[in-house]
């Protein structure tokens, strides 16, 4: 088999046990409260990766309709599948119509758009609505989504409309509510906070009286970039305990969540070899053979992953990390710490399991990379994993 110094490089590298050891954890934890789980396949849809989600019973959450087209076609079953996002197209909507998908709506216009495709249609659209419930999810802004003057979700003050608007509908279903607070949220305190507007927005609009007997309360779940080795499967049981305890609603309601990266995160890494190293005026250069184009995060939103060359054990030495694409913001590290470093050295960055290969951008007509796949003990590239997994249906 395979060893990692012989596979071309940069590769996407999926430990598969670790997959499979976290998403039995959080179905675990949440199946033990009564809970739902659905994947966020915005994280990573690599159909390896997506396959042992789906084995394991989880719906999807979808953000567009390529993405309902693909979880599908993965056999995700359609009763599970959420269709959410700020900007559906008339055919997305169709699409979700079409199959039978929930939507989340997530404004009183879309509300209306999507009123007439399905009277045209003689269909009747299941929602939720998706609210705004104004609760501050201390992450970076860029991945923060539960303010008030934020593209996503109903804010409360348009809230009544909706439910109206529902309520006077013959094509319009309405389930219950979606809410979404943001991104890589590693307090439990926004958590509870979001409980707690909840159990208030769920009396104060009378949401049963209106029908609702659904509750997604979204994903957002954190993991530990800092130390994914000592730290690689996030604490399910405290997360879903927030819930369980905080919550108080009718017992006939269903309470669902989208989780993405705390399922996939921390099971993926991207291997990397240092084409050269550069003594810039007053700093080293470690020059990799992937960029942001494989791991856009850094880039994106000032993202730190942690870094290990494991081809030397020389001396502790500082670098900037970059990538070889044509922009300054290439950067996966700065004034980070490697042991002595040359050209051919294999480094790994870690915590790429989500948003990453799901991420990864055509620019400077990069080549995506095949992924790698480390399954009890042994390392598998993308063909040999189809053979030996004849029951996994790709
Ligand atoms: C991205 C997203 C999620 C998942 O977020 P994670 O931080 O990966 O858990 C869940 N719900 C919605 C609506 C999303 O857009």
């Amino acid at each position: 088999m395979a060893d990692l110094t012989t596979i071309e490089t940069p590769f996407y590298l999926y430990d598969l046990d670790l997959l499979e050891e976290t998403v039995s954890s959080a179905m675990k934890e949440a199946g033990s409260r009564g809970f739902f789980v659905h994947y966020a396949i915005k994280a990573n849809n690599n159909p390896v990766v997506a396959g042992i989600i789906r084995d394991r019973g989880l719906g999807a959450d979808c953000v567009s309709g390529n993405e309902v087209l693909k979880s599908i076609e993965l056999g995700f079953p359609r009763k599970g599948i959420f269709f959410a996002g700020v900007g559906k197209t008339d055919r997305e909507i169709q699409l979700a119509l079409d199959e039978g998908i929930l939507l989340n709506c997530e404004s009183v216009e879309e509300l209306r758009v999507i009123e007439e495709i399905a009277e045209s249609a003689g269909r009747t659209a299941r929602l939720a609505l998706r609210v705004n419930p104004s609760v501050e999810a201390f992450t970076h802004h860029y991945i923060a989504t539960g303010m008030d003057e934020n593209k996503f979700g109903i804010s409360t003050a348009h809230l009544q409309d909706a439910l109206d608007i529902c309520h006077g509908s013959d094509f319009l279903d309405f389930v219950g509510l979606h809410f979404h607070i943001g991104s890589q949220i590693t307090s439990l305190e926004p958590y509870k906070r979001l409980c707690e507007r909840v159990n208030q927005i769920w009396k104060d609009f009378d949401i049963s009286g209106y029908g609702g007997s659904l509750l997604n309360m979204g994903g957002g779940l954190g993991i530990d970039y800092d130390d994914p080795e000592g730290n690689p499967i996030p604490d399910f049981a405290s997360f879903f305990t927030v819930f369980s305890q905080t919550l108080k609603l009718p017992g006939s309601i269903s309470i669902h969540f989208e989780l993405g990266r705390s399922l996939t995160g921390q099971c993926g890494k991207i291997v990397t070899r240092v084409l050269y190293t550069k003594q810039g005026v007053g700093k080293k250069f470690v020059i990799t053979d992937a960029g942001m184009t494989e791991l856009m995060r850094p880039s994106l939103y000032q993202a730190v992953h942690k870094i290990k060359n494991i081809s030397s054990s020389g001396n502790p030495q500082t670098y900037d990390i970059v990538g070889p694409v044509c922009e300054s913001s290439d950067v996966f590290a700065r004034d980070a710490t490697l042991p002595a470093t040359a050209r051919g050295d294999l480094l790994q960055i870690f915590s790429c399991g989500a948003y990453a290969e799901s991420m990864t951008l055509n620019f400077n007509l990069r080549e995506k990379p095949s992924p790698v796949y480390l399954s009890e003990g042994k390392l598998l590239t993308a063909g040999n994993y189809q053979a030996v997994n004849s029951t996994t249906n790709l």
